[in-house]
Protein backbone atom coordinates (compact mmCIF):
# COMPACT_ATOMS: atom_id res chain seq x y z
CA UNK A 1 0.00 0.00 0.00
CA UNK A 2 1.37 3.50 -0.93
CA UNK A 3 0.12 6.89 0.44
CA UNK A 4 0.42 10.47 -0.61
CA UNK A 5 -0.84 12.91 2.12
CA UNK A 6 -1.83 16.57 1.66
CA UNK A 7 -2.80 17.77 4.78
CA UNK A 8 -4.37 21.46 4.16
CA UNK A 9 -6.67 23.07 5.95
CA UNK A 10 -8.50 24.37 3.75
CA UNK A 11 -30.02 6.03 -0.29
CA UNK A 12 -31.92 8.60 -2.02
CA UNK A 13 -32.80 11.67 -0.30
CA UNK A 14 -36.46 12.05 1.13
CA UNK A 15 -38.41 15.02 1.27
CA UNK A 16 -38.90 17.94 3.37
CA UNK A 17 -39.92 16.43 6.99
CA UNK A 18 -38.79 18.59 9.95
CA UNK A 19 -41.77 17.34 12.05
CA UNK A 20 -39.92 15.01 13.64
CA UNK A 21 -37.44 17.64 14.65
CA UNK A 22 -38.13 16.36 18.25
CA UNK A 23 -37.59 18.25 21.63
CA UNK A 24 -34.53 20.32 21.43
CA UNK A 25 -31.86 18.73 23.41
CA UNK A 26 -30.01 22.04 24.54
CA UNK A 27 -31.09 24.57 26.45
CA UNK A 28 -30.29 28.43 27.37
CA UNK A 29 -31.36 29.42 31.19
CA UNK A 30 -31.68 32.81 30.92
CA UNK A 31 -31.91 33.79 34.22
CA UNK A 32 -28.14 32.58 34.54
CA UNK A 33 -27.05 33.42 30.94
CA UNK A 34 -24.76 36.62 31.14
CA UNK A 35 -24.35 37.01 26.87
CA UNK A 36 -21.02 36.46 27.08
CA UNK A 37 -21.09 34.55 24.41
CA UNK A 38 -18.28 32.08 24.84
CA UNK A 39 -20.39 29.77 22.97
CA UNK A 40 -21.59 31.05 20.12
CA UNK A 41 -17.79 30.93 19.74
CA UNK A 42 -17.61 27.41 19.43
CA UNK A 43 -20.79 26.70 17.95
CA UNK A 44 -20.26 25.62 14.40
CA UNK A 45 -23.79 26.39 12.61
CA UNK A 46 -24.45 30.21 14.47
CA UNK A 47 -27.11 28.32 16.65
CA UNK A 48 -26.89 30.81 19.17
CA UNK A 49 -28.54 34.23 18.59
CA UNK A 50 -29.01 37.37 20.76
CA UNK A 51 -27.09 40.30 22.38
CA UNK A 52 -24.20 40.48 23.84
CA UNK A 53 -24.44 41.01 27.58
CA UNK A 54 -28.13 39.60 27.12
CA UNK A 55 -29.71 35.89 27.49
CA UNK A 56 -28.95 34.08 24.48
CA UNK A 57 -30.99 31.57 22.86
CA UNK A 58 -30.65 28.78 20.90
CA UNK A 59 -31.92 28.49 17.53
CA UNK A 60 -32.73 25.08 17.49
CA UNK A 61 -33.41 24.70 13.78
CA UNK A 62 -29.96 25.20 13.11
CA UNK A 63 -28.59 23.57 15.56
CA UNK A 64 -27.07 20.07 15.34
CA UNK A 65 -27.22 19.12 19.39
CA UNK A 66 -23.81 18.63 18.95
CA UNK A 67 -23.35 20.29 22.61
CA UNK A 68 -20.14 22.17 22.70
CA UNK A 69 -21.83 25.51 24.25
CA UNK A 70 -22.69 23.35 26.85
CA UNK A 71 -18.70 21.89 27.54
CA UNK A 72 -17.37 25.65 27.24
CA UNK A 73 -20.14 27.35 29.10
CA UNK A 74 -18.15 28.75 32.84
CA UNK A 75 -21.49 30.52 34.14
CA UNK A 76 -23.30 28.74 36.82
CA UNK A 77 -25.99 29.35 39.35
CA UNK A 78 -24.21 31.21 42.30
CA UNK A 79 -25.31 30.36 45.91
CA UNK A 80 -28.25 32.32 45.59
CA UNK A 81 -26.33 35.03 48.33
CA UNK A 82 -29.48 36.98 48.79
CA UNK A 83 -31.53 34.06 49.92
CA UNK A 84 -31.82 31.94 53.53
CA UNK A 85 -29.55 28.46 53.12
CA UNK A 86 -33.22 26.89 52.71
CA UNK A 87 -34.66 29.47 50.41
CA UNK A 88 -31.21 28.74 48.38
CA UNK A 89 -31.78 24.47 48.43
CA UNK A 90 -35.35 25.35 47.57
CA UNK A 91 -34.40 27.37 44.21
CA UNK A 92 -31.48 24.83 43.45
CA UNK A 93 -34.09 21.83 43.36
CA UNK A 94 -36.84 23.88 41.40
CA UNK A 95 -33.81 24.33 38.90
CA UNK A 96 -32.76 20.91 38.67
CA UNK A 97 -37.01 20.02 38.55
CA UNK A 98 -37.00 21.91 35.53
CA UNK A 99 -33.69 20.39 34.02
CA UNK A 100 -34.87 16.83 35.08
CA UNK A 101 -31.86 16.63 36.85
CA UNK A 102 -31.60 14.06 39.75
CA UNK A 103 -32.13 15.64 43.07
CA UNK A 104 -28.79 14.39 44.59
CA UNK A 105 -26.43 15.52 41.90
CA UNK A 106 -23.94 18.17 43.21
CA UNK A 107 -22.59 20.18 40.49
CA UNK A 108 -23.21 23.62 39.32
CA UNK A 109 -26.05 24.23 37.27
CA UNK A 110 -24.64 25.95 34.36
CA UNK A 111 -26.31 28.56 31.88
CA UNK A 112 -26.10 26.39 29.18
CA UNK A 113 -27.33 22.57 29.94
CA UNK A 114 -28.38 19.55 27.67
CA UNK A 115 -31.85 17.66 28.89
CA UNK A 116 -31.17 14.43 31.32
CA UNK A 117 -32.36 11.31 30.84
CA UNK A 118 -31.11 9.86 34.22
CA UNK A 119 -34.45 9.78 35.55
CA UNK A 120 -36.24 8.15 32.88
CA UNK A 121 -33.88 5.12 32.90
CA UNK A 122 -33.93 4.93 36.52
CA UNK A 123 -37.36 4.38 36.73
CA UNK A 124 -37.47 2.21 33.81
CA UNK A 125 -34.94 -0.06 35.37
CA UNK A 126 -37.23 -0.16 38.39
CA UNK A 127 -39.79 -2.18 35.63
CA UNK A 128 -40.51 -5.81 36.07
CA UNK A 129 -40.07 -8.84 33.51
CA UNK A 130 -37.39 -7.46 31.19
CA UNK A 131 -34.48 -7.45 29.74
CA UNK A 132 -31.79 -5.09 30.81
CA UNK A 133 -29.43 -4.37 27.99
CA UNK A 134 -26.78 -1.39 27.91
CA UNK A 135 -24.12 -0.87 25.07
CA UNK A 136 -21.21 1.60 25.80
CA UNK A 137 -19.05 4.09 22.73
CA UNK A 138 -15.79 3.82 22.30
CA UNK A 139 -14.87 6.58 23.80
CA UNK A 140 -16.63 6.11 27.35
CA UNK A 141 -13.79 3.67 28.19
CA UNK A 142 -11.15 6.17 28.28
CA UNK A 143 -12.88 9.24 29.97
CA UNK A 144 -15.44 7.85 32.80
CA UNK A 145 -12.90 7.57 35.28
CA UNK A 146 -12.18 11.67 34.98
CA UNK A 147 -14.96 11.58 37.10
CA UNK A 148 -13.58 9.84 39.91
CA UNK A 149 -10.61 11.69 40.27
CA UNK A 150 -8.32 9.88 37.64
CA UNK A 151 -5.86 10.94 35.61
CA UNK A 152 -6.98 11.70 31.89
CA UNK A 153 -7.53 9.06 29.62
CA UNK A 154 -7.69 6.58 32.15
CA UNK A 155 -8.63 3.28 30.33
CA UNK A 156 -11.31 1.42 32.31
CA UNK A 157 -13.17 -1.06 30.12
CA UNK A 158 -13.34 -3.91 32.50
CA UNK A 159 -14.67 -1.29 35.81
CA UNK A 160 -17.24 -0.05 33.44
CA UNK A 161 -18.72 -3.44 32.30
CA UNK A 162 -18.77 -4.28 36.82
CA UNK A 163 -20.23 -0.96 37.14
CA UNK A 164 -23.01 -1.04 34.81
CA UNK A 165 -24.05 -4.59 36.06
CA UNK A 166 -24.19 -3.39 39.12
CA UNK A 167 -26.62 -0.82 38.39
CA UNK A 168 -28.69 -3.51 37.14
CA UNK A 169 -28.30 -4.30 33.99
CA UNK A 170 -28.27 -7.74 32.85
CA UNK A 171 -26.44 -7.73 29.43
CA UNK A 172 -23.53 -4.90 29.10
CA UNK A 173 -22.91 -4.77 25.56
CA UNK A 174 -20.77 -2.82 23.56
CA UNK A 175 -20.98 -0.37 20.77
CA UNK A 176 -17.42 -1.40 19.61
CA UNK A 177 -19.55 -4.38 18.45
CA UNK A 178 -21.91 -2.03 16.15
CA UNK A 179 -18.55 -0.37 14.76
CA UNK A 180 -17.26 -3.27 13.55
CA UNK A 181 -20.37 -4.55 11.93
CA UNK A 182 -20.42 -0.29 10.15
CA UNK A 183 -17.56 -1.18 8.50
CA UNK A 184 -18.84 -4.41 7.28
CA UNK A 185 -22.10 -2.67 5.75
CA UNK A 186 -20.59 0.92 5.36
CA UNK A 187 -17.06 -0.77 3.13
CA UNK A 188 -19.16 -2.84 1.23
CA UNK A 189 -20.90 -0.01 -0.07
CA UNK A 190 -18.24 2.12 -0.74
CA UNK A 191 -16.76 -0.63 -2.75
CA UNK A 192 -20.22 -0.84 -4.56
CA UNK A 193 -20.39 3.05 -4.95
CA UNK A 194 -16.68 2.70 -6.40
CA UNK A 195 -17.09 0.33 -8.79
CA UNK A 196 -20.97 0.66 -9.98
CA UNK A 197 -21.07 4.46 -10.18
CA UNK A 198 -21.78 6.59 -7.24
CA UNK A 199 -22.85 8.63 -5.81
CA UNK A 200 -19.41 9.74 -4.71
CA UNK A 201 -17.87 10.92 -2.40
CA UNK A 202 -19.12 8.94 0.19
CA UNK A 203 -19.65 10.06 3.53
CA UNK A 204 -19.58 8.63 6.76
CA UNK A 205 -22.83 8.56 8.51
CA UNK A 206 -22.21 7.54 12.38
CA UNK A 207 -22.07 11.02 13.62
CA UNK A 208 -25.58 12.23 14.47
CA UNK A 209 -24.58 15.94 14.91
CA UNK A 210 -22.94 15.85 10.90
CA UNK A 211 -25.97 13.84 9.31
CA UNK A 212 -28.17 16.38 11.36
CA UNK A 213 -25.99 19.50 10.06
CA UNK A 214 -26.04 17.53 6.01
CA UNK A 215 -29.81 17.85 6.63
CA UNK A 216 -29.92 21.25 7.60
CA UNK A 217 -27.13 22.96 5.28
CA UNK A 218 -26.40 20.74 2.52
CA UNK A 219 -30.27 18.66 2.00
CA UNK A 220 -29.33 18.27 -1.93
CA UNK A 221 -26.19 15.82 -1.11
CA UNK A 222 -28.01 13.83 1.25
CA UNK A 223 -27.28 10.71 -1.49
CA UNK A 224 -23.87 11.18 -0.43
CA UNK A 225 -24.24 9.91 3.23
CA UNK A 226 -23.48 6.04 3.44
CA UNK A 227 -27.19 4.31 4.08
CA UNK A 228 -25.70 2.74 7.04
CA UNK A 229 -27.30 3.70 10.63
CA UNK A 230 -24.48 4.85 13.40
CA UNK A 231 -23.03 1.49 15.37
CA UNK A 232 -25.12 2.57 18.39
CA UNK A 233 -28.27 2.28 16.44
CA UNK A 234 -26.58 -0.58 14.64
CA UNK A 235 -26.29 -2.24 17.67
CA UNK A 236 -29.74 -1.53 18.84
CA UNK A 237 -31.35 -3.08 16.31
CA UNK A 238 -29.07 -6.08 16.61
CA UNK A 239 -30.33 -6.11 19.99
CA UNK A 240 -33.84 -6.96 19.59
CA UNK A 241 -33.68 -9.17 16.58
CA UNK A 242 -30.51 -11.30 16.87
CA UNK A 243 -29.57 -10.77 20.73
CA UNK A 244 -33.77 -11.25 21.35
CA UNK A 245 -33.26 -14.85 19.56
CA UNK A 246 -30.23 -15.38 21.51
CA UNK A 247 -32.09 -14.52 25.04
CA UNK A 248 -35.12 -16.41 23.72
CA UNK A 249 -37.11 -13.24 24.68
CA UNK A 250 -39.46 -11.04 23.33
CA UNK A 251 -38.27 -7.71 21.79
CA UNK A 252 -41.09 -5.88 23.39
CA UNK A 253 -39.48 -7.29 27.02
CA UNK A 254 -36.18 -5.64 26.25
CA UNK A 255 -34.81 -1.77 27.40
CA UNK A 256 -32.21 -1.31 25.61
CA UNK A 257 -29.32 1.54 27.03
CA UNK A 258 -26.87 3.27 24.97
CA UNK A 259 -24.13 5.27 27.05
CA UNK A 260 -22.55 7.94 24.71
CA UNK A 261 -19.80 10.46 24.64
CA UNK A 262 -22.82 12.57 22.63
CA UNK A 263 -25.73 14.83 23.11
CA UNK A 264 -26.58 14.29 19.63
CA UNK A 265 -27.81 10.68 20.08
CA UNK A 266 -30.82 11.40 22.57
CA UNK A 267 -32.05 13.31 18.94
CA UNK A 268 -31.02 10.78 17.04
CA UNK A 269 -32.59 7.50 18.98
CA UNK A 270 -35.79 9.67 18.97
CA UNK A 271 -35.41 9.75 14.80
CA UNK A 272 -38.94 7.89 13.59
CA UNK A 273 -36.94 6.03 11.16
CA UNK A 274 -34.82 4.09 14.23
CA UNK A 275 -36.59 1.37 14.64
CA UNK A 276 -36.99 -2.21 13.63
CA UNK A 277 -39.75 -4.05 12.87
CA UNK A 278 -41.94 -1.60 15.34
CA UNK A 279 -39.55 -1.82 18.29
CA UNK A 280 -37.13 1.11 18.84
CA UNK A 281 -33.54 0.44 18.19
CA UNK A 282 -32.24 2.12 21.33
CA UNK A 283 -34.74 2.90 24.02
CA UNK A 284 -32.33 5.70 25.87
CA UNK A 285 -29.63 7.40 25.86
CA UNK A 286 -27.26 8.66 28.74
CA UNK A 287 -24.29 10.94 28.56
CA UNK A 288 -20.59 9.64 29.97
CA UNK A 289 -21.55 12.43 33.15
CA UNK A 290 -24.96 11.43 33.46
CA UNK A 291 -23.08 7.71 34.01
CA UNK A 292 -20.62 9.05 36.30
CA UNK A 293 -23.44 10.79 38.61
CA UNK A 294 -25.27 7.19 38.64
CA UNK A 295 -22.88 5.39 39.80
CA UNK A 296 -22.03 7.99 42.46
CA UNK A 297 -25.50 7.82 42.94
CA UNK A 298 -25.55 4.49 43.84
CA UNK A 299 -22.38 4.16 46.30
CA UNK A 300 -20.80 2.52 43.81
CA UNK A 301 -16.58 2.84 44.87
CA UNK A 302 -15.72 2.73 40.47
CA UNK A 303 -12.31 2.59 41.25
CA UNK A 304 -12.05 -0.12 43.24
CA UNK A 305 -14.37 -2.75 41.43
CA UNK A 306 -12.85 -5.74 39.62
CA UNK A 307 -12.54 -5.83 36.05
CA UNK A 308 -15.40 -7.61 34.37
CA UNK A 309 -15.61 -8.81 30.38
CA UNK A 310 -18.26 -7.42 28.31
CA UNK A 311 -20.84 -9.81 27.19
CA UNK A 312 -20.76 -12.03 24.07
CA UNK A 313 -21.52 -11.99 21.26
CA UNK A 314 -22.32 -8.46 21.03
CA UNK A 315 -19.96 -7.39 23.50
CA UNK A 316 -17.00 -9.16 21.66
CA UNK A 317 -14.94 -6.46 19.62
CA UNK A 318 -12.15 -5.61 17.38
CA UNK A 319 -9.36 -2.95 17.48
CA UNK A 320 -10.51 -0.93 14.84
CA UNK A 321 -14.07 -0.68 16.69
CA UNK A 322 -12.71 0.65 19.22
CA UNK A 323 -11.22 3.58 17.12
CA UNK A 324 -14.35 5.25 15.99
CA UNK A 325 -13.84 6.81 19.32
CA UNK A 326 -11.43 9.84 17.49
CA UNK A 327 -11.00 11.58 14.09
CA UNK A 328 -9.60 9.59 11.81
CA UNK A 329 -10.69 6.18 13.36
CA UNK A 330 -13.56 5.41 10.62
CA UNK A 331 -11.44 5.97 7.81
CA UNK A 332 -8.41 3.75 9.42
CA UNK A 333 -10.93 0.90 10.37
CA UNK A 334 -13.02 1.30 6.77
CA UNK A 335 -9.24 1.01 4.99
CA UNK A 336 -8.41 -2.42 7.25
CA UNK A 337 -11.06 -4.14 5.88
CA UNK A 338 -11.42 -2.54 2.73
CA UNK A 339 -7.77 -2.79 1.64
CA UNK A 340 -8.13 -6.33 2.27
CA UNK A 341 -11.36 -7.44 1.09
CA UNK A 342 -10.65 -5.29 -2.32
CA UNK A 343 -7.19 -6.84 -3.11
CA UNK A 344 -7.24 -10.33 -1.07
CA UNK A 345 -3.79 -9.56 0.46
CA UNK A 346 -2.73 -8.29 4.02
CA UNK A 347 -2.46 -4.34 4.99
CA UNK A 348 1.25 -4.28 5.06
CA UNK A 349 0.71 -1.69 8.30
CA UNK A 350 -2.30 -1.60 10.39
CA UNK A 351 -1.65 2.09 12.16
CA UNK A 352 -2.25 4.59 9.01
CA UNK A 353 -0.76 7.83 10.56
CA UNK A 354 -1.89 9.57 7.52
CA UNK A 355 -5.00 9.77 9.01
CA UNK A 356 -4.41 10.67 12.74
CA UNK A 357 -3.66 14.05 12.24
CA UNK A 358 -5.10 16.78 14.68
CA UNK A 359 -5.65 19.42 11.21
CA UNK A 360 -9.38 20.14 10.41
CA UNK A 361 -9.09 18.83 7.14
CA UNK A 362 -6.73 15.52 5.73
CA UNK A 363 -6.44 14.22 2.88
CA UNK A 364 -4.77 11.14 1.48
CA UNK A 365 -4.08 8.89 -1.23
CA UNK A 366 -4.28 5.11 -0.93
CA UNK A 367 -3.41 2.61 -3.45
CA UNK A 368 -5.61 -0.52 -2.92
CA UNK A 369 -4.82 -2.85 -5.63
CA UNK A 370 -5.66 -1.13 -9.03
CA UNK A 371 -7.56 1.86 -7.38
CA UNK A 372 -6.00 5.67 -6.37
CA UNK A 373 -8.74 5.78 -3.37
CA UNK A 374 -8.84 9.32 -2.28
CA UNK A 375 -9.72 10.43 1.46
CA UNK A 376 -10.61 12.94 3.74
CA UNK A 377 -11.27 12.85 7.32
CA UNK A 378 -12.84 16.09 8.58
CA UNK A 379 -12.85 16.96 12.05
CA UNK A 380 -15.45 19.61 13.46
CA UNK A 381 -18.05 20.45 11.74
CA UNK A 382 -17.24 24.35 11.43
CA UNK A 383 -14.11 22.53 8.47
CA UNK A 384 -17.02 20.69 6.68
CA UNK A 385 -18.34 23.85 4.74
CA UNK A 386 -15.59 24.33 2.72
CA UNK A 387 -15.71 20.74 2.09
CA UNK A 388 -19.14 20.40 1.02
CA UNK A 389 -19.09 23.74 -1.21
CA UNK A 390 -16.40 21.44 -3.29
CA UNK A 391 -18.75 18.65 -3.24
CA UNK A 392 -21.60 21.08 -4.31
CA UNK A 393 -19.90 22.07 -6.92
CA UNK A 394 -18.95 18.79 -8.58
CA UNK A 395 -15.41 19.89 -7.60
CA UNK A 396 -14.32 17.15 -5.20
CA UNK A 397 -13.04 14.00 -6.75
CA UNK A 398 -12.48 12.23 -3.86
CA UNK A 399 -14.05 8.94 -2.85
CA UNK A 400 -14.74 8.59 0.61
CA UNK A 401 -15.04 11.15 3.44
CA UNK A 402 -14.93 11.14 7.15
CA UNK A 403 -16.77 13.79 9.02
CA UNK A 404 -17.11 14.07 12.91
CA UNK A 405 -18.94 16.81 14.22
CA UNK A 406 -16.99 17.34 17.63
CA UNK A 407 -12.98 18.88 17.50
CA UNK A 408 -11.20 15.48 18.27
CA UNK A 409 -13.63 13.54 17.53
CA UNK A 410 -16.44 11.30 20.09
CA UNK A 411 -13.36 12.02 22.77
CA UNK A 412 -14.20 15.60 22.82
CA UNK A 413 -18.31 15.15 22.69
CA UNK A 414 -20.80 17.58 24.42
CA UNK A 415 -21.53 14.91 27.26
CA UNK A 416 -18.39 14.06 27.99
CA UNK A 417 -15.98 15.08 31.18
CA UNK A 418 -17.21 18.61 31.20
CA UNK A 419 -13.25 20.94 30.99
CA UNK A 420 -13.99 24.49 31.20
CA UNK A 421 -9.76 25.57 30.37
CA UNK A 422 -8.80 25.11 26.82
CA UNK A 423 -5.40 23.99 28.50
CA UNK A 424 -7.14 20.95 30.11
CA UNK A 425 -9.50 20.35 27.01
CA UNK A 426 -5.94 19.48 25.01
CA UNK A 427 -4.41 17.56 27.27
CA UNK A 428 -7.54 15.28 27.60
CA UNK A 429 -8.32 14.77 24.20
CA UNK A 430 -4.62 14.07 23.68
CA UNK A 431 -4.35 11.46 26.82
CA UNK A 432 -7.92 10.15 25.64
CA UNK A 433 -6.89 9.93 22.09
CA UNK A 434 -3.15 8.03 23.18
CA UNK A 435 -5.45 5.82 25.63
CA UNK A 436 -7.60 4.71 22.74
CA UNK A 437 -4.79 4.15 19.97
CA UNK A 438 -3.38 1.99 22.85
CA UNK A 439 -6.07 -0.14 23.75
CA UNK A 440 -6.45 -0.72 19.82
CA UNK A 441 -2.99 -2.12 19.73
CA UNK A 442 -3.57 -3.89 22.37
CA UNK A 443 -6.10 -5.95 20.73
CA UNK A 444 -6.04 -9.39 19.42
CA UNK A 445 -8.14 -8.91 16.92
CA UNK A 446 -7.70 -5.50 15.28
CA UNK A 447 -9.66 -5.93 12.16
CA UNK A 448 -13.35 -5.41 11.76
CA UNK A 449 -13.98 -8.37 9.39
CA UNK A 450 -11.72 -10.81 11.55
CA UNK A 451 -13.48 -10.65 14.59
CA UNK A 452 -14.83 -14.38 15.17
CA UNK A 453 -18.38 -12.65 16.29
CA UNK A 454 -19.31 -10.45 13.53
CA UNK A 455 -17.79 -13.31 10.97
CA UNK A 456 -20.50 -15.39 13.29
CA UNK A 457 -23.22 -12.74 12.98
CA UNK A 458 -23.05 -12.56 9.39
CA UNK A 459 -23.30 -16.80 8.95
CA UNK A 460 -26.12 -17.05 11.67
CA UNK A 461 -28.04 -14.25 10.98
CA UNK A 462 -27.18 -11.63 8.88
CA UNK A 463 -26.14 -13.41 5.46
CA UNK A 464 -23.29 -10.63 3.80
CA UNK A 465 -23.02 -7.48 3.85
CA UNK A 466 -25.97 -4.67 2.24
CA UNK A 467 -27.94 -7.88 2.12
CA UNK A 468 -31.78 -7.95 2.58
CA UNK A 469 -31.54 -8.40 6.33
CA UNK A 470 -28.85 -6.01 6.73
CA UNK A 471 -31.14 -3.74 4.49
CA UNK A 472 -33.90 -4.00 6.69
CA UNK A 473 -32.40 -3.66 9.75
CA UNK A 474 -29.19 -1.55 9.75
CA UNK A 475 -29.93 0.62 6.93
CA UNK A 476 -31.96 3.92 6.89
CA UNK A 477 -32.95 7.19 5.19
CA UNK A 478 -31.93 11.01 5.70
CA UNK A 479 -34.04 13.73 5.37
CA UNK A 480 -34.28 17.19 4.26
CA UNK A 481 -34.82 19.75 7.24
CA UNK A 482 -34.89 23.03 4.69
CA UNK A 483 -33.95 24.42 1.88
CA UNK A 484 -30.32 24.66 2.78
CA UNK A 485 -27.39 26.89 3.31
CA UNK A 486 -27.24 28.17 -0.45
CA UNK A 487 -31.09 29.11 -0.32
CA UNK A 488 -30.74 31.27 3.05
CA UNK A 489 -29.59 34.63 2.73
CA UNK A 490 -27.54 34.89 5.97
CA UNK A 491 -23.52 34.16 6.19
CA UNK A 492 -23.46 31.05 7.67
CA UNK A 493 -20.05 31.22 8.28
CA UNK A 494 -16.96 29.30 9.91
CA UNK A 495 -17.22 31.51 12.81
CA UNK A 496 -16.66 28.40 15.70
CA UNK A 497 -13.49 28.60 16.94
CA UNK A 498 -12.76 25.38 18.28
CA UNK A 499 -10.13 24.57 15.83
CA UNK A 500 -8.35 21.62 17.74
CA UNK A 501 -4.32 21.24 17.39
CA UNK A 502 -1.88 20.09 19.55
CA UNK A 503 0.73 22.22 18.06
S1 LIG B 1 -24.93 30.27 27.63
FE1 LIG B 1 -23.08 30.43 28.90
S2 LIG B 1 -21.41 30.74 27.42
FE2 LIG B 1 -23.33 31.20 26.34
S3 LIG B 1 -23.62 33.40 26.56
FE3 LIG B 1 -24.76 32.44 28.22
S4 LIG B 1 -23.33 32.40 29.94
FE4 LIG B 1 -22.09 32.79 28.10
S1 LIG C 1 -22.72 24.52 19.84
FE1 LIG C 1 -23.81 22.72 19.03
S2 LIG C 1 -25.39 22.29 20.58
FE2 LIG C 1 -24.67 24.38 20.96
S3 LIG C 1 -26.10 25.68 19.82
FE3 LIG C 1 -24.35 25.28 18.46
S4 LIG C 1 -24.97 23.47 17.29
FE4 LIG C 1 -26.36 23.60 19.04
Amino acid sequence: MSTTTDKSSSPPCMEATDSDCTVPVIHIDPTLCTGCRRCAGVCPVDAIEGLPGEPQTVNADRCVFCGQCVQICSVYASDWADASPQEAAIRRQARMRERDMPADIGEPLFAAYYSYSLNKVTDMMTKPGQLRIVQCAPSIRVSLAEEFGMPFGTLTPGKMAAALRRLGFDRVYDTNFGADVTIMEEGTELIRRVTEGGPLPMFTSCCPAWVRFAEIEYPDLLDHLSSCKSPMQILGALVKTYGAQLDEVKPANIYSVAIMPCTCKQFECDRPEMESDGYRDVDEVLTTRELAYWIKQRGIDFMNLPDEEFDSPLGKYSGAGTIFGVTGGVMEAAIRTGYELLTNEKLPKLQLDFVRGEEGIRVAEVQVGELQLKVAVVAGLQHAYQLLDRVQAGECDYHFIEVMGCPAGCISGGGQPKLMLEKQKIEAYRARKSSIYGHDAASQVRKSHENPFIIKLYDEFLGEPLGHVSHHLLHTTFHKRGPGRQSRNSDVSTNGNNDYSLH
